[in-house]
């Protein structure tokens, strides 16, 4: 849509603004603005076709201050070093919005993993995962999945990561072991993961939207359920749709890369997202899953483009695809009471302004999504205690953790009288540079 946009600019448009609310030295400055390390690595892959060919990946490590550089892992064709700086960047807010003891680093690869066979998809993660082996590690740098890498690439990852560490060692200490598989989270559960993760995201963004929620007094119309609309229906785009679903509200328009669904009827119906899900499956492709209750039919919804989705008259706008979506060209036409934003980037620095003057309130990603990363933390920390959680134990240290951070943005809002990004940068860059 609108790739022009730079997201390391619009990070760094962020940070300014934040800045004015604090005093701070020039070199406390740049250390913010700039990464302490980028990696970039290039490595050859032997195809299934006996052809080898070169990739191109990086690992942007943004600040230590408060513990091991954390952040995702991207495999994308067009990712480059300014989307990924920017999303290190913002990961390092992220791990100080929500308390948890890491810092903030992200890693991509220029592919295209569906134009990959498993075997090939296989050898790339394990090639990267060798390549940056010696900059990454429990108590160094603790790479995740995000856009287009999985449970199943994590476990190939962290598999590779402990042979090259152990030297191939057949027999390892179980205690050893754990702890070298705290390098890598979001890893299947039988595998190290944590019960918990896959959900995460999701999950804590709806405590997050129910705890401000609650501050505004912000019900449904006339008696009627808040409306939602949700872009991407991917891991988070799901999730949170399902758990939003859950807690009463109606979900009357969903997407991905192909499209957007919406309800025919706004005022009354909305779309039960498990069974959107499993239409999805089955078909192929989300358009027509127009499943409401317990049935699928044609009558209930249409089709329309991700960009009309995006405008239409909801209580809640979801964007939960990717970065720069609302920019200063569409967000004077945005009609949502709340933008909820699930996915990183996903509003530019002119299109904030364009909304605050309209009185909309944009529920940062930093917050908003940053329980992917609180229970990654909790991985982690399984993972070096030797510990397993229960799932009811995770959700409940989730949600703590969740309405602690709203609650402190919130009141830092409120304070500087600022929107809630930039209270959320405040309430970060104070935490960083606490432990700087
Ligand atoms: P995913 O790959 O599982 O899903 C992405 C979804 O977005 C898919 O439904 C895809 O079809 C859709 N999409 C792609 N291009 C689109 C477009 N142009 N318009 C509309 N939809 C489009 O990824 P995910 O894990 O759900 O991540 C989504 C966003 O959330 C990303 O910005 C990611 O960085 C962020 N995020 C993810 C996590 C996590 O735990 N997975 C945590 C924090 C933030």
């Amino acid at each position: 849509m609108t790739t022009k946009i730079n997201p390391f600019e619009n990070a760094m448009g962020q940070l300014e603004k934040a800045l004015k609310y604090l005093k701070l030295e020039k070199w406390q400055i740049d250390r913010l603005r700039n990464p302490e390390k980028i990696i970039s690595v290039n490595f050859p892959i032997k195809m299934d076709n006996g052809e080898t060919k070169f990739f191109h990946g990086f690992r942007v490590q943004h600040n230590s201050a408060r513990g091991p550089y954390k952040g995702g892992i991207r495999y994308h064709p067009q990712v480059d070093m300014d989307e990924v700086k920017a999303l290190a960047f913002w990961m390092a807010i992220k791990c100080a919005v929500a308390d948890i003891p890491m810092g903030g680093g992200k890693g991509g690869v220029e592919v295209d993993p569906k134009a990959l066979s498993e075997k090939e998809l296989e050898r790339l993660s394990r090639a990267y995962a060798r390549a940056i082996a010696d900059d990454i590690g429990p108590y160094k740098d603790v790479p995740a999945p995000d856009v287009n890498t999985t449970p199943q690439i994590m476990k190939w990852m962290v598999d590779e990561y402990i042979k090259y560490k152990t030297n191939n060692k057949k027999q390892i200490a179980k205690k050893e072991k754990s702890i070298l598989m705290g390098t890598f989270t979001g890893k299947p559960v039988d595998c190290g993961g944590s019960l918990g993760r896959t959900e995460a995201t999701g999950r804590g963004g709806s405590f997050v939207l129910e705890a401000l929620l609650a501050k505004m007094k912000l019900k449904g119309r006339c008696g009627k359920e808040l409306t939602v609309a949700v872009q991407g229906f991917g891991n988070v785009g799901y999730y949170i749709a399902k758990f939003l679903h859950e807690m009463g509200m109606r979900i009357v328009a969903l997407s991905d890369s192909k499209g957007a669904i919406v309800v025919k009827n706004m005022e009354k119906d909305g779309f039960n997202p498990d069974l959107v899900l499993k239409c999805k499956k089955e078909k192929g492709k989300l358009s027509s899953c127009y499943c409401v209750g317990s049935v699928c039919d044609l009558k209930y919804g249409r089709t329309m483009s991700n960009e009309e989705l995006l405008e239409l008259p909801v209580d809640i706008l979801v964007p939960s695809a990717l970065e720069n979506q609302i920019t200063g060209e569409n967000a004077g036409r945005i009609k949502a009471k709340i933008i909820h934003e699930m996915a990183n980037g996903p509003t530019t620095p002119e299109a904030d302004v364009i909304l605050h003057k309209k009185g909309i309130p944009v529920v940062p990603d930093v917050l908003s999504n940053s329980g992917g990363v609180t229970v990654s933390c909790f991985e982690w920390e399984q993972n070096l205690k030797g510990q397993h959680w229960t799932e009811k134990a995770v959700n409940a240290k989730l949600k703590q953790k969740m309405v602690k951070a709203f609650e402190a943005i919130w009141e830092t809002a409120k304070r500087e009288k600022t929107d809630l990004r930039t209270a959320a940068f405040i309430v970060a860059i104070k935490r960083i540079m606490g432990k700087t």
